[in-house]
């Protein structure tokens, strides 16, 4: 990330050209959707950066997650108002990224982003969605938040609601909470066995490979908030009306539980951060740093996909004739 975050300044791709934006060089110049051919990007300096900020984010063996410091930027030098920008450039790359992902799955491209996003209450999941989805089309976005189990996904297996959310090809698909809410609350409220949720990581674990194996990119993210900074959010929902809404007097059960969620995250981040499906942990006490380091992350999984734009199916010049001749 950095300053300007890993943009390749921010600059906008020349859809015409075909060249692409994020960057990732490749000499790749089709894929299964029969793409035009793109020159390679050469990597450059904020690439670079960005690329240093996400490793800094990822979850790494031995990682404490009751240590990391929620206030903390990894990555970003820079002042909130330098990182706002820097959200703003990373959002043009984005919406770019985003729109060749659609237009390969509308052309029989298989790849699809899942970013699940996991977090304390009050974290900022909605914000991200907000301020980091909102950069991009959202027609190409398949959000979908998982909430208590309804009566009927109650009769089902805990992962039949998760698959039948999957992202279709060519969408990014947004998990608002997820399947490990079935390792956390189910957990920390006892609401499942201990040799329930134990068995679960594995199953998880298979799943996610299977999910990544059909063509699907997943990123995992930790939104982590201290719990001075959840007191401060929870108070203000209390203190103005119009957040009213937004406050659950459980969430205050919740956090007297923290203890037991983090060791709970503690073990999602052991047992399920795998090279197929990674997790992230960002820290969230800054609203404006956890979304530029989730555009980070965004744009990083966008870029590797190394998408181009599809071939035109038909003869151009042809249609370009047919189409002057209606004048
Ligand atoms: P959020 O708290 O995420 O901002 P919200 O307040 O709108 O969202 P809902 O989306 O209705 O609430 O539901 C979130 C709640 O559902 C959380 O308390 C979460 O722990 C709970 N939940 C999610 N999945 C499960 C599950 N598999 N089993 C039990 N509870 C779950």
């Amino acid at each position: 990330m950095a300053k300007a975050s890993g943009t390749k300044s921010g600059k906008k791709s020349d859809k015409k050209s075909g060249k692409k934006s994020g960057k990732k060089s490749s000499s790749r110049s089709s894929d299964k959707a029969g793409t035009t051919s793109d020159a390679p990007a050469p990597a450059d300096d904020l690439t670079a950066r960005r690329d240093a900020a996400v490793e800094l984010l990822r979850a790494r063996p031995g990682l404490r997650v009751a240590d990391v410091d929620a206030r903390a930027k990894p990555g970003f030098d820079g002042s909130r108002t330098d990182g706002e920008r820097a959200l703003a450039k990373i959002g043009e790359d984005l919406s770019d990224l985003q729109e060749r992902l659609y237009a390969n799955g509308r052309t029989g491209g298989d790849r699809s982003v899942l970013l699940v996003l996991q977090g304390l209450d009050t974290a900022g999941k909605g914000g991200i969605v907000r301020h980091v989805l909102g950069l991009v089309d959202p027609q190409g976005v398949a959000l979908r938040s998982f909430g208590v189990p309804t009566p009927e996904e109650r009769r089902h297996h805990y992962l039949w609601r998760v698959r039948r959310a999957l992202p279709p090809a060519g969408r990014i698909g947004v998990f608002d909470r997820s399947h490990y809410e079935d390792v956390l609350v189910a957990r920390v409220d006892e609401l499942v066995p201990p040799d329930v949720w134990r068995a679960r990581y594995d199953e998880i674990n298979r799943f996610e490979a299977r999910v990544a194996a059909a063509g699907t990119t997943i990123v995992k993210v930790l939104l982590w908030v201290s719990p001075d900074e959840q007191y401060a959010r929870l108070h203000e929902r209390l203190d103005r009306p119009e957040k009213h809404w937004k406050y659950d007097p459980s969430d205050v059960d919740a956090r007297l539980r923290r203890p037991a969620y983090e060791a709970a995250y503690q073990d999602v981040l052991d047992r399920t951060s795998t090279d197929v499906a990674p997790w992230y942990v960002v820290p969230a006490d800054r609203k404006w740093y956890a979304r530029l380091a989730v555009s980070a992350l965004l744009h990083r999984a966008l870029s590797d996909l190394d998408l181009g734009w599809p071939a035109a199916t038909y003869d151009v010049s042809a249609e370009r004739a047919r189409l002057e001749a209606t004048r």
